[in-house]
Formats: C-alpha cells, sequence, structure tokens
C-alpha cells in the first residue's frame, strides 16, 4: 500500500506517525531505527569524513498529498526551517484537484570539464580534440566498466576555445551518461585519466579536470495546474502570476522566490544522502545561464482561469554512490518514497520545488508569509526562553495570536503563567 494522503498525521505523536509511514513503506525495524535515530553510528561517520567529532541532528519530516505521475508519494524531508514540510504538504494538496504534478527528464548526462591551455593554435588544437573523440570516448569509458554495464559512459565530446585574462584556452567538455549515480566521482576519475592523452594531441597544459555542477543536460521539469477555487479564487491566481512575472526578471526578487523552492529540493537532496551543494550550485548557475538571474519556475493564468506552475532545474542526484547507499537513512528515506532509480528522484525533488514554491506564493498572496511561519517559529521561541511541556504550546499560541513573537515576550507569559 502507498498513499500519500494521510490527514492529520500532523496531529499524532513522532512514533505514531513513523509506525503509519513505515507501514505505509514496508519498512525494515532497521529501517525504521534508522530513521528515528538519525540514521548512523559514529563509526560509520568515522568512515565518512575526516576528523570526526560526532554527530550533527536535523529534524526529518514527511510531506503529504504528492500525487507525481499518477503515483502516491510520501517524501521525507529533512531540514531545520520551521514550516517547510507544512507547505510542501499544503502545495501539493493543492495540486491534486489539477491531477497532481506531471514530470519529465532528460537522460542523467553530466560534462566533465578539462582546460588545456598553453596552445599557440587553439582552434586548431580544439578541432584536434574533436577528430579524436571515438577514441577520448574509449579511453574514458575504459575507467568506469561498472558504468558502462548499467548503460551510461560517455556519449559526446563538445569543445570551445574561451577568451580570458590569461589569454585563450580550449575547454573540452566531456558528457557522461551517468545512469542513477550523481556522477561527480565517476566523470573526475574520466577526466583526470584523459588529461594526458589530451596533451598529446594538442600539444598544450591541461590545468582543471573536474566536473561542471552547471548540469544543464540532467533537467527535470514538473508542471501542475492548481485550480483557482481550490487556491482562494482568480485574484489568488492573479497575484501569483504577477509575483511570477518580478521574479522572471528581477534577480532581487528571483533569489528569494529559488531559495523557497530550494527549501524543498535540499531537504530531499539531504534526506537521500545526497550532495547538496552540487544541486544549489546547479540550480543557482542554471537560473543564470541567460546571463541574468532569474526564477526557476513560472506562473501562467490557464484559458479556463486556473494556474498553471512549470519548473526547471537540473537534477544531479544518485541512487547509488556518495553517501546514498552507505547511509542507512539515505536508503530508508528512498524506500519509502518508492524510488529505485536516479530519474525517479529527479523528477520528486522537481514536483517538490514546485509545491514548495506555489505554497509560499500564495501565502504571500494572500495573508503574507509570516502568520503561517511565525507560529510554527513561536515554538522554538518559547523553547529558547525555557518553556517545558505544555508551556510551549501555550506560550507559542499566545505570542502568535499577539503577533508578538520573541524571547522576552515569551519569558513574561512564562513569569505570568508559573
Ligand atoms: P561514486 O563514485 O561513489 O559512485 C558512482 C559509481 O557507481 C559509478 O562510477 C559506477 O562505477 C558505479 N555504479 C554502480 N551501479 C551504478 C548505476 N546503476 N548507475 C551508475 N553508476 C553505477 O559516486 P559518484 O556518483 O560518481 O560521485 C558522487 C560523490 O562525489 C558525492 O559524494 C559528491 O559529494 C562527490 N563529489 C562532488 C563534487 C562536485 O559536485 N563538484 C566533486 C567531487 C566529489
Amino acid at each position: 500500500m502507498k498513499m500519500s494522503r494521510i490527514s492529520g498525521l500532523y496531529r499524532l505523536s513522532a512514533s505514531d506517525r513513523l509506525k503509519i509511514v513505515a507501514e505505509n513503506s514496508g519498512l525494515s525495524g532497521d529501517e525504521v531505527e534508522a530513521m528515528k535515530t538519525g540514521g548512523i553510528t559514529l563509526d560509520q561517520a568515522d568512515k565518512m569524513v575526516e576528523n570526526v567529532l560526532g554527530l550533527f541532528a536535523v529534524p526529518l519530516g514527511v510531506a503529504t498529498n504528492f500525487v507525481i505521475d499518477g503515483r502516491e508519494v510520501l517524501i521525507p524531508m529533512a531540514t531545520e526551517e520551521p514550516s517547510v514540510i507544512a507547505a510542501a504538504s499544503n502545495g501539493a494538496r493543492m495540486a491534486i484537484a489539477g491531477g497532481g504534478f506531471v514530470t519529465s527528464t532528460t537522460q542523467p548526462v553530466m560534462r566533465a570539464l578539462i582546460q588545456v591551455t598553453g596552445v599557440e593554435d587553439p582552434y586548431g588544437a580544439r578541432q584536434a580534440i574533436l577528430a579524436r573523440a571515438e577514441e577520448i570516448a574509449g579511453r574514458a569509458n575504459e575507467r568506469d566498466p561498472m558504468l558502462v554495464s548499467h548503460g551510461g559512459g560517455v556519449v559526446g565530446l563538445e569543445a570551445e576555445v574561451v577568451a580570458s585574462k590569461r589569454g585563450p584556452m580550449v575547454v573540452v567538455h566531456l558528457l557522461v551518461d551517468c545512469r542513477d549515480a550523481m556522477g561527480a566521482n565517476a566523470v573526475n576519475t574520466m577526466a583526470e585519466a584523459l588529461a594526458p592523452f589530451i596533451e598529446e594531441i594538442t600539444g598544450g597544459r591541461v590545468y582543471l579536470r573536474i566536473i561542471s555542477n552547471l548540469a544543464d543536460l540532467r533537467i527535470a521539469r514538473a508542471r501542475a495546474v492548481f485550480l483557482a477555487e481550490e487556491i482562494g479564487g482568480p485574484e489568488v491566481v492573479d497575484a501569483i502570476v504577477m509575483a511570477s512575472a518580478l521574479a522572471e526578471v528581477d534577480p532581487y526578487r528571483a533569489a528569494t522566490h529559488n531559495k523557497g523552492i530550494m527549501n524543498g529540493v535540499t531537504a530531499v537532496t539531504m534526506a537521500t544522502g545526497n550532495d547538496t551543494r552540487a544541486i544549489e550550485a546547479g540550480a543557482h548557475s542554471y537560473a543564470a545561464r541567460g546571463g541574468a538571474y532569474r526564477s526557476l519556475s513560472v506562473y501562467e493564468k490557464n484559458r479556463d482561469g486556473d494556474l498553471v506552475g512549470s519548473i526547471e532545474l537540473p537534477a544531479a542526484v544518485g541512487t547509488v554512490g556518495g553517501a546514498t547507499r552507505v547511509h542507512p537513512g539515505a536508503r530508508a528515506n528512498l524506500k519509502v518514497m518508492g524510488i529505485i532509480c536516479a530519474d525517479d528522484l529527479g523528477r520528486v525533488l522537481a514536483s517538490v520545488g514546485l509545491a514548495q514554491n506555489f505554497a509560499a506564493l500564495r501565502a504571500l498572496a494572500t495573508e503574507g508569509i509570516q502568520r503561517g511561519h511565525m507560529s510554527l517559529h513561536a515554538r522554538n521561541v518559547a523553547v529558547q526562553a525555557g518553556a517545558i511541556g505544555d508551556e510551549i504550546e501555550s506560550v507559542a499560541s499566545k505570542m502568535a495570536a499577539e503577533r508578538r513573537i520573541n524571547v522576552d515576550r515569551a519569558k513574561e507569559l512564562l513569569r505570568d503563567g508559573r
């Protein structure tokens, strides 16, 4: 049984919620334990990074109501920010009546960049490289037979002459289908192995040989129709279209618009053990690919007066490699989403980004962002002021009602109540 529409989940205790999600996803006892405790032991952490001292915990929640390409998906999200998970669930719920999220993806192709310097005839060198494309691909593929056996490997070669303050350089892009891997290690290994051969072909000197995080060939897209009557009427549709129009042209607005998208995208990336920095570098550089920084999503009004949201972003994530397989919590979270390949995960990222973005825009267009955000934030402030047990909710709700949420006020309310 896979369901994402679980009403009232927020009213249950954390352990009851986990029980429902575990039953829904067929999680084993170990997987449940991994979700509950953060997933890794100190010993495991010690093998993952250097100079380990301990573990740093971030809350793991689950977003509900997602219907993606007709499939109900529960979405684990790791985030320290209040209201993100509630907003994603809310945005996803409002997409249901219009059919949920419809996604598409490109092939999982990443670019490895090789910088060739010191050539007298860069245009000639460029052609010399392109003429040996097949040999270059063969040599690169030899470095990763496992990837090739999974249907991946080199799918193309590009070379351009780039002007720089240190003179012209030839920049070679090796295009590699990374299948279910994020691919950084895979393509870096290939690029490093090719460097001497490229030097031999060009007579130049290779410096950089590394992945580009601008993964513009590995794109995930999602769109959804939000029916006007579901989201608060035609005025809300117009307000969101107006907000989108600004984010499409103004980098100051686009930065915050995209930050809202990444609230969801990064939380899922983190929960699956993927590289959040790679995803963020990819998203923001893609947003600036036309020379000006702009929004990753667009909202329009269709013929029926409903809101159509669409998003497109690079999805350099894997279900093998990096920490994805060694982190038991990451594996459990992939299982909760029913994800078996990297392509599925890219579709989820795009859908979550759109739901998150829509929810924020709708809040901005209606009651403003602070109301929902601050009532959750109020609980944290109450705890900071020393509230315990039932005091937390009571102080938080008083502060939220007064719209005065700060530690001093929380302390006053605590004093009055004790
Ligand atoms: P990886 O090398 O651990 O795993 C990828 C390998 O898994 C492939 O090369 C292939 O040999 C094998 N494999 C097995 N089954 C596969 C399948 N179904 N599809 C594809 N490959 C399969 O990891 P990676 O994905 O190459 O690199 C990811 C890691 O690199 C992350 O930890 C990331 O943080 C790190 N990294 C990132 C950057 C960057 O983004 N700039 C730079 C360096 C390292």
